[in-house]
């Protein structure tokens, strides 16, 4: 637990005000949450009561209904849980810092979870610098801590794997969160309480044009459910069906994991309940959940242009570059690749497939975000669409996978291949590949039409 609980400031705890502060944002839940762990600890060893708060505001990156909707479904059915363990939980319509702020005065401390994003990352060293106490950060939603991990920017999945392998035992131990000894729900803050997740909605001044997924509910519950079929129907044919977007062998769980809904820890211990570690399919499934996903965790962390087209390697700008005035057949506008309307049926169904569901399967990810690059004039361009599209659409969307996700597929954690047109020596995908490997019209079928 130790190595998982980092300092942000120099202060020191106050045992003489009020409460100990937990500022809820990356880990929505209770189980498997190392901060609330951390700060009922805490709570219970200076004799503290403790309040967690979480702040809904209406101004942030394409703040929409269709990822509002998911978040605050967890977090209603959350505020249930917190009163079951007599935790006090206030939620405030604020921005992180300024909902934060609110609640320091009375603090003998704070503690907050961990987010890899620029953004999120001044917030946390916003209220260290301000609060007149210890303000502690808690990496709960990861396997193994970031900086443990590695000091910098590692180049491939090959260099990080090791790495995270070498240290991973001893991070997937269970916790459990037991009731704090003093009670703090009946303490007298005001919390903004409303009844239904549309109430909510209703008073938020968000995008309603992105329309609710039709596939995805939140909550903890939720991702426990998905969690179990994928365990008992799907992740014994992980290896070999994972990347065919003509079938369902993903887990489905990359918006749960965004909200921090569910914890990876609490996903690989469910599994090794099950599984041996030394099976192919869960080989290939921790691949995905913890070395991509940790390496795009340690990519954003150290690479302050994660979400930028100059955040790529330099060999990849070299060579995109060099082909800049090879001829495009095809440059198609923002809008007509939002509305999923290019020459390509392929991709509009993977366009349509995002817009309906708020998830785009993960080869069609690749293959979407490759053929950008050769739709638009300079691959900047391409870049900041891609992101674009990503952070508005998506629902594990604004998070560093979607980063990294895109910046491999101009040549981030990757390697140079075979020069040709318009990608120099980034590697390129084409419409063939997929009606090789795949049964692709099937797929098409299910997300083609209008
Ligand atoms: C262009 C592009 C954009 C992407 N955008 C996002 C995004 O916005 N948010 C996001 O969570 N993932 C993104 N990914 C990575 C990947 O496509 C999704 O994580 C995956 O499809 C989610 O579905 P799942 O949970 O069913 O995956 P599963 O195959 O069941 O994998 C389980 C978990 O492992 C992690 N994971 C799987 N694949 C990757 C990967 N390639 N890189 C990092 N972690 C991975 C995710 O947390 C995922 O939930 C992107 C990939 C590309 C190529």
């Amino acid at each position: 637990m130790e190595e998982r609980v980092f300092k942000i400031n120099s202060k020191e705890i106050d045992t003489t005000k009020k409460y100990i502060l937990y500022c809820m944002e990356s880990s929505q839940r209770i189980d498997y949450n190392y901060a609330l762990y951390f700060a009922v600890k805490l709570a219970d060893k200076i004799k503290k009561p403790l309040i967690t708060v979480f702040n809904i505001t209406d101004n942030y990156k394409h703040s929409n209904i269709r990822y509002y909707k998911f978040m605050i479904e967890g977090i209603l059915k959350l505020r249930e849980d917190f009163k079951k363990l007599g935790i006090k939980f206030v939620i405030n319509k604020n921005s992180y810092t300024e909902g934060c702020k609110k609640f320091l005065k009375n603090a003998s401390v704070v503690i907050t979870d961990t987010n890899y994003l620029k953004t999120q990352r001044m917030w946390r060293e916003y209220i260290g610098k301000i609060s007149d106490v210890a303000v502690f950060e808690i990496e709960s939603d990861v396997i193994v801590p970031v900086r443990l991990v590695s000091n910098k920017q590692e180049p491939y999945a090959m260099t990080i794997r090791p790495k995270i392998y070498g240290m991973m035992d001893r991070f997937i131990t269970s916790i459990q969160i037991t009731p704090p000894k003093i009670k703090s729900e009946n303490f007298d803050i005001q919390s903004w309480d409303l009844d239904s997740v549309d109430d909510y909605i209703n008073q938020l001044n968000i995008d309603k044009s992105v329309k609710p997924s039709e596939n995805f509910i939140g909550g903890y519950d939720e991702a426990q459910k998905l969690l179990k079929i994928f365990i008992e129907e799907k992740l014994h044919r992980y290896k070999d069906l994972r990347s065919d977007p003509t079938v369902d062998y993903q887990s489905n769980l990359s918006p749960y994991i965004h909200f921090g809904q569910i914890s990876p820890v609490k996903i690989v211990k469910d599994i090794l309940k099950e599984y041996h570690i030394y099976d192919e399919n869960v080989k290939s499934f921790f691949n995905e959940l913890i070395v991509w996903r940790e390496l795009a965790r340690n990519f954003c962390f150290y690479n302050p242009l994660y979400n930028q087209y100059n955040g790529i390697p330099q060999w990849a700008k070299q060579t995109l570059e060099e082909h800049i005035k090879d001829k495009r057949e095809y440059i198609y506008s923002i809008s007509e690749l939002e509305e999923g309307k290019t020459h390509d049926q392929y991709w509009n169904a993977a366009q349509r497939e995002l817009l309906k569901t708020g998830k785009m399967h993960n080869y069609m990810r690749m293959y979407w975000a490759k053929k950008l690059i050769e739709w638009t004039k300079h691959p900047k361009e391409a870049f900041d669409i891609a992101c674009y599209l990503n952070d508005k659409y998506e629902l594990d969307g604004r998070d560093p996978n979607g980063y990294a996700g895109i910046s491999w597929c101009f040549g981030t954690h990757d390697r140079p291949w075979q020069e040709r047109k318009v990608f120099g020596k980034v590697r390129y995908m084409n419409d063939k590949g997929l009606e090789r490997k795949f049964d692709i019209k099937k797929y098409v079928e299910r997300f083609g039409r209008c």
